[in-house]
């Protein structure tokens, strides 16, 4: 495995490095930390003669609380989030996602923005941060959008960006008392096989809002409208709604068949995973009261 020639760039601003893979078109690309894209060429499977160096980019070196929102850069590492006292204190569960992400060498150059802009299905970050209602902020290339995290993925490797366009900024809304968030998947390989990220939310014990994310399982993560049936459920009647949404869940997602697994596997993994996580994030909010609890 031989990494192509290629003329490197390195600007130092946003809007340098958006003018720059627009004035280069279709022969640039935005790299990062690197971890997926040499790779990706290495194996040949893609070509390019320029390479637009964003790690000297302040605007995505941001790492925020602006009031119940972190900023997160697009490009932080996993590492710098999941270590960082300001993430770990306000949403603990994140970190701890982030703390199962690949291992430390990766966690410690790729970055959050690199994971989502490659947009592999087996991604944790997508599912933790589709279940949270994040949004993600572009610019450049003519385009200056919010776009949910749910729906930046259009396909295996495939997101909503155009030309020019850049990740700019993931915006994660912080878990408020009585919320709780869970983040539980399972690998064989080196990506996940089945990532499930739960986030509920309890008032006077009583369930008011829930949500659950799935992926790695199918081309894109899916957030399934299968469990709002735990809505204004009292703790005694959470096993048996958990039970039933997670069945509606394993019903209603479309897994892919492949290295990890046929699709009925994949299906009892959800069913499995999904009841285990809204039992985590249930179990969260009960005891916490306070900001986002971590589980896994
Ligand atoms: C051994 C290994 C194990 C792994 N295990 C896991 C795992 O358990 N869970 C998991 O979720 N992930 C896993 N990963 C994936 C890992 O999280 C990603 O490799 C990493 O986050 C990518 O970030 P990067 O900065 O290196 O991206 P790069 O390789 O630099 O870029 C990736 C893609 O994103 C584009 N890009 C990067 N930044 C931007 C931007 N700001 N705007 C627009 N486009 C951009 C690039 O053009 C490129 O197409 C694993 C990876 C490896 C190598």
């Amino acid at each position: 495995m031989k990494l192509p020639r290629f003329e490197i760039h390195r600007p130092t601003s946003f809007a340098d490095a958006s003018r720059l893979l627009v004035e280069l078109g279709d022969d640039a690309v935005a790299v990062n930390g690197g971890t997926e894209l040499l790779l990706t060429m290495k194996l040949g499977l893609a070509v390019y003669d320029h390479l637009v160096d964003l790690k000297r980019v302040p605007e995505l070196r941001v790492l925020a609380r602006s009031g119940d929102r972190l900023a997160i850069g697009a490009g932080m590492t996993h590492r710098e989030v999941e270590t960082s006292p300001l993430v770990r204190e306000s949403f603990p569960a994140l970190a701890a996602m982030l703390a199962d992400v690949a291992n430390v060498r990766v966690r410690s150059v790729g970055t959050l923005g690199g994971n989502l802009c490659f947009a592999d299905p087996h991604s944790d970050p997508a599912t933790f941060l589709a279940a949270t209602d994040a949004v993600v902020v572009t610019g450049g290339g003519g385009g200056a959008r919010r776009v949910p995290v749910g729906q930046f993925a259009v396909g295996p490797y495939e997101t909503v960006l155009e030309s020019g366009e850049l990740l700019a900024e993931i915006e994660v809304p912080l878990p408020g008392p009585g919320t709780g968030v869970s983040h539980v998947r399972m690998k064989t390989h080196e990506r996940p096989t089945v990532t499930v990220a739960s986030r509920v939310e309890l008032s006077a014990g009583v369930v008011v809002a829930a949500r659950v994310a799935v992926g790695s399982v199918c081309s894109v993560p899916v957030v399934p409208d299968t469990v709002s049936d735990l809505i204004g459920a009292a703790r005694e009647d959470w096993d048996a709604r958990v039970a039933a949404c997670a069945a509606a869940t394993a019903d209603a997602v479309d897994p892919v068949e492949d290295a990890d697994g046929s699709t009925a596997y994949k299906r009892a993994l959800v069913e499995v995973f999904v009841r285990r996580g809204l039992h985590r994030a249930l179990a969260s909010a009960a005891s916490s009261g306070a900001a986002g609890r971590s589980t896994r």
